[in-house]
């Protein structure tokens, strides 16, 4: 599964009750799969010289120079705009670099361009359709780049005064309904009466008189305070609870860019899912009602973003989507990819595989990869092959220093041994429980013995696989 990590993100989004003065601009949390990314972070891009060759070492990246120049001929096709409809075919075993790879396209094509990973197997749901599951993946790897012109309100806080009501749910107590902040700016002192969020922001960034703070606005409307500046602030303010500012008092503009994906766009105006508890269901009833992702909001949301572009507002960024296993795929997604890949908002599809002829699922038809023949077609392969023990040490010795754990020598090359044997991949994954290992022995770095320890504690695949089959009796089948 994957983690979602919340960046404080700007953008546009569609507002269901703001259709006539054209969008509103909404505070959109920028959703990535940032777990699977965590351990290609010492990829950063894929190591070309100018003439397309690869350095032994560049950017991250040991070996694998073939797939390498040839990712480099792919990210120029798209470039160019050559890749339109056709998609991209990683194959090799495992653990050589498939999603590193795919990962480094994404690097070269641009800091900004998104990149979205999934496993074939992801579409297999109880709740959620295999081909709903298809497209949320293509939003996420679909950027849009919005240039948004921002009011600012600069000044000293003169006062903060906070007016109460009663408890709107009855009961005890009483709420806060608005709060008066005095401003002090260049053209005299105003007072704002601004909705009670934020008072919540002010009293989370403990802002008192004397204070100078920014007040981001928009459309006339408060969206964010802040001490130093606004893009340092992290409050998340619904759109809809934004108070109206008096017209005409807009101190500062200032031109920002930022970016999304088409997915934190239908997120950021999607109902929470599920949460049927007491306190989500209070949420839900003080905060307005949102709508669902459903095919007519994302027709909604496209639209919009269509004009955005028309506009010169808005700029979109296909980026990549990386669909590993993709014999665990079936033929009614593999229709799906065919169709989707034809459309305009299509990122980069790249496929991997460590498969050779097998049987596509859901039919009995036995085909290479496990791909239909008509997907195959479009596909330009490229192979990834195994690591020579001295590359695997390179990438190991790489690894280590990202993760700052020492290691001495004995034990990278007993490492590599292991990794020689098992895979690349499982190597990887000692690494930290030896370090942890190291430490809790007051060592200052990894030894040969932490690896040997932490070796006879877990098991690699094949290990694994072999001592269920020596020991078939003691399981049950
Ligand atoms: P699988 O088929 O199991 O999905 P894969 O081919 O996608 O495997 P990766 O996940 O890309 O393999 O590689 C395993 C680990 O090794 C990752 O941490 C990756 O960043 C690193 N790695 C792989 N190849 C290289 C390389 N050529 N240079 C540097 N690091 C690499």
């Amino acid at each position: 599964t994957s983690t979602t990590t919340t960046t404080n993100t700007t953008a546009a989004a569609v507002s269901n009750n703001n259709e006539t003065s054209g969008t509103k601009i909404d505070e959109i949390k920028s959703t990535v799969k940032s777990q699977r990314v965590a351990t290609h972070s010492h990829i950063k891009g894929l190591g070309l010289n100018s003439d397309g060759t690869a350095n032994v070492i560049g950017d991250g990246l040991v070996g694998q120079t073939k797939a390498r120049e040839a990712s480099g001929i792919v990210a120029e096709l798209i470039r160019s705009k050559k890749m339109a409809g056709k998609a991209l075919l990683m194959a090799g075993p495992p653990g050589t670099g498939k999603t590193a790879l795919a990962l480094a396209i994404a690097q070269d094509l641009g800091s900004k361009v998104p990149f979205c990973p999934m496993v074939g197997s992801e579409v297999y749901s109880t709740e959620v359709k295999k081909t709903e599951i298809l497209m949320e993946n293509f939003r996420r790897s679909i950027g849009l780049r919005v240039k948004e012109t921002k009011e600012v309100y600069e000044g000293e806080v003169t006062e903060i005064t906070p007016e109460e009501t009663d408890n709107p749910l009855g009961g005890y107590g009483k709420t806060i309904a608005s709060v008066v902040v005095g401003l002090k700016t260049t053209k005299g002192t105003k007072q704002l009466k601004l909705d009670p969020t934020i008072y919540e922001a002010i009293q989370k960034e403990r802002i008192t008189p004397g204070d100078v703070i920014y007040i981001e606005a928009n459309s006339g409307s408060v969206k964010r305070v802040g001490r130093s500046d606004f893009y340092a602030t992290e409050h998340d303010l619904e759109a809809e609870e934004y108070v109206p500012l008096p017209k005409g008092e807009v101190f500062k503009k200032k031109d920002i860019i930022q970016d999304v994906t088409l997915h934190d766009l239908d997120l950021a105006n999607a109902k929470p899912q599920g949460g049927q508890d007491i306190m989500s269901m209070m949420g839900q009833m003080m905060k307005p009602k949102k709508t669902e992702i459903t095919e007519k909001l994302r027709l909604e949301i496209n639209k919009i973003v269509n004009r955005y572009i028309e506009q010169g507002v808005a700029e979109l960024v296909p980026g990549v989507l990386f669909i590993d296993e993709v014999h665990m795929l079936d033929i009614e997604c593999f229709s799906y990819l065919n169709k989707a890949l034809e459309s305009t908002l299509a990122p980069i599809v790249i496929f991997a595989t460590n498969r050779g002829n097998c049987e596509i699922k859901g039919t009995d038809i036995v085909s290479p990869h496990g791909i239909p023949v008509d997907l195959l077609d479009r596909l330009m392969i490229i192979r990834t092959l195994p690591y020579s023990f001295n590359e695997i040490v390179q990438i190991l010795t790489i690894r280590a220093t990202v993760e700052a754990h020492k290691i001495e020598d004995d034990a990278l090359q007993y490492l590599a041994e292991i990794g020689d044997k098992s895979s690349l991949r499982y190597a990887i994954q000692l690494l930290t429980p030896s370090a942890i290992l190291s430490r809790t022995n007051g060592r200052p770095s990894i030894t040969k013995d932490d690896i040997e320890e932490v070796n006879s504690l877990f098991s690699d695949a094949k290990t694994s696989a072999k001592l269920l089959e020596e020991n078939k009796s003691k399981y049950l089948y």
